[in-house]
């Protein structure tokens, strides 16, 4: 089947839903959703599912709704590192792995699923059993497969576009894990080249894999991945009589907060300052760099890092901007690559001025635990032996990286190039972790617990840790549920249809 153009979350908003700032920041809203990024989009729309309740979204980026680089799944790599699309932040230096590295984020209404190349990939039942084991109820793999379902609707290709061996495609689950009629339209590739199905061959004889492939989630299993075909937000707004308000170039927030808690956002937009009224809540879903910078932007983090940027901390929590993970792709061999799906190693996003025009502090903390770099050579070990066996050797030439001469054969070989040769899989998360810097219904706690009345935060910031995987279906899948939970709070939702409750 064809990938549709039609690609991404852009389609939630029709262009006469956009206003400008001026006009959007003399009405009133229930809620002001910070970023109109792919979780913000959600959340917007889940909630406008009541025609009588208010939502604004602001958006610094501009809606390029029908800009073909970014309707073209393949032409991703050419968005980033232009501001027209990417925000085209740096990396600290990372003294374990090497040099700087570039931290695209998507500058755009749909954000970075704006620039992304749309692998539609879930992390494991453990994965998210790891989120519950750790204190936060309700997200265990069970109590969020009804979110992955409400956002999805699996197409099957035809028989034909299918891998000859099922049991590397695996859609056998459908009616329990896969949706049938959400907006996100996910499906299988329709051409693959013989080399992915003996790759797979070859890797489940060299194991160890003990289990059926046939699954939904990903861990130990050895399969091709869907991809988004398109989305179709559209169908989900129409009975919303309430605009949502995007404005381009808003770029200072600072929450008001009153006695009661937050109360709006100031910002800015060509040097005049605008103040939005949120008169239920504010929902901060600008993403894992801006997120935890529009936080300590607000006072509300470490006093150590707040006081060094000159900004007063007004709500302690030492939490804010820590927790930084990243997947790590490394060891190219030929074409093949290995990433590392739960790191050890910790980074952190803080401000380091009380300006807001100034981009965060990004330290990704690559590599930086040591075993990290192990992991990664073994992996590398293993890809090696996988590329000997018949079936994959056959359509391999000479392997160029690592070069010949390095045999791969100890570990100080192995972990030496890895360190060298790794690169970010753009699945940054975990700034603002639920349980430190959110509860478990995404509200904004202090170091204390304590919940700061009306604040939220709706986006990949909160994964406590990190899942097997591509991220924007948890992602999809977190604001998915952060809107219910918002939704059951507000009291002029029914329980169903769209209501309180994800359709089972
Ligand atoms: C190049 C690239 C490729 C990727 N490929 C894949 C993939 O194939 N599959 C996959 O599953 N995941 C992929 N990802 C990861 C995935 O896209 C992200 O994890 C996910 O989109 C993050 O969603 P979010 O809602 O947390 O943030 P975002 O989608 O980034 O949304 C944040 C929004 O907030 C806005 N914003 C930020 N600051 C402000 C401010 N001060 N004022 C107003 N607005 C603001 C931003 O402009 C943006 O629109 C990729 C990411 C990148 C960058």
């Amino acid at each position: 089947m064809p990938l549709d153009p039609c690609k991404k979350t852009l389609n939630l908003l029709a262009r006469d839903r956009l206003c400008a700032p001026s006009t959007g920041s003399s009405r009133d809203y229930d809620y002001a959703v910070i970023g109109g990024g792919t979780a913000g989009l959600v959340v917007a729309v889940r909630i406008m599912e009541n025609p009588s309740v208010k939502v604004g979204v602001i958006e610094a980026g501009q809606n390029r709704m029908d800009d073909k680089q970014i309707s073209t799944p393949s032409s991703y790599p050419t968005l980033i590192g232009r501001p027209k699309y990417d925000w085209c932040m740096q990396s600290t230096p990372q003294p374990s792995a090497g040099k700087t590295y570039s931290m695209p984020r998507g500058k755009a209404l749909g954000g970075s699923s704006a620039i992304n190349y749309l692998m539609y990939v879930r992390g494991s039942r453990k994965d998210y059993n790891s989120w519950a084991e750790l204190g936060n109820k309700g997200w265990g793999w069970d109590d969020l497969v009804p979110y992955f379902r409400k956002h999805q609707m699996l197409n099957i290709p035809d028989e034909k576009a299918l891998l000859e061996d099922k049991q590397f495609m695996p859609h056998a689950a459908r009616e329990k894990y896969h949706g049938g009629d959400g907006p996100i339209h996910t499906s299988f590739n329709d051409h693959y080249m013989p080399l992915e199905e003996d790759f797979c061959k070859a890797a489940y004889e060299r194991g160890p894999y003990g289990i059926l492939l046939v699954s939904c989630s990903s861990r130990s299993l050895i399969r091709s991945w869907k991809s988004i075909l398109r989305c179709d937000w559209v169908s989900s707004t129409k009975s919303a009589s309430e605009e949502p308000a995007c404005f381009d170039g808003g770029l200072r927030h600072e929450d008001l907060f009153d006695e009661q808690g937050a109360a709006g956002v100031e910002f800015s937009h060509s040097r005049k300052l605008h103040v939005v009224k949120a008169n239920k809540e504010v929902v901060l879903s600008a993403g894992v760099i801006q997120t935890p910078q529009l936080l300590e932007l607000s006072d509300i983090g470490d006093p150590d890092v707040l006081q060094k940027a000159g900004v007063k901390c007004v709500i302690e929590n030492k939490s804010v901007g820590a927790n930084f993970q990243d997947h790590v792709l490394g060891g190219m061999l030929f074409t093949l690559l290995i990433c590392l799906e739960h790191p050890l190693s910790r980074g952190s996003v803080h401000i380091a001025s009380s300006d807001p025009m100034k981009p965060p502090i990004i330290d990704p903390g690559y590599l930086r635990h040591e075993t990290d770099a192990k992991i990664l050579a073994t992996g590398l070990k293993w890809l090696d032996e996988v590329s000997k066996h018949f079936l994959v050797a056959k359509s391999l030439g000479d392997r160029v990286l690592p070069p010949p001469e390095n045999t791969l054969e100890t570990e100080e070989q192995r972990v030496e190039y890895v360190k060298n040769h790794i690169s970010t899989q753009y699945h940054l998360m975990g700034v603002a972790a639920m349980g430190e810097v959110a509860n478990d219904r995404l509200q904004v706690i202090d170091g204390k617990g304590q919940v700061i009345k009306g604040l939220r935060v709706v986006d990949a910031s909160v994964f406590p840790g990190h899942v097997s995987g591509n991220i924007m279906s948890s992602t999809y899948t977190v604001a998915e549920k952060g809107a219910d939970l918002i939704k059951q709070e507000d009291g002029q939702f029914g329980s169903e249809p769209g209501g309180g409750t994800a359709r089972l």
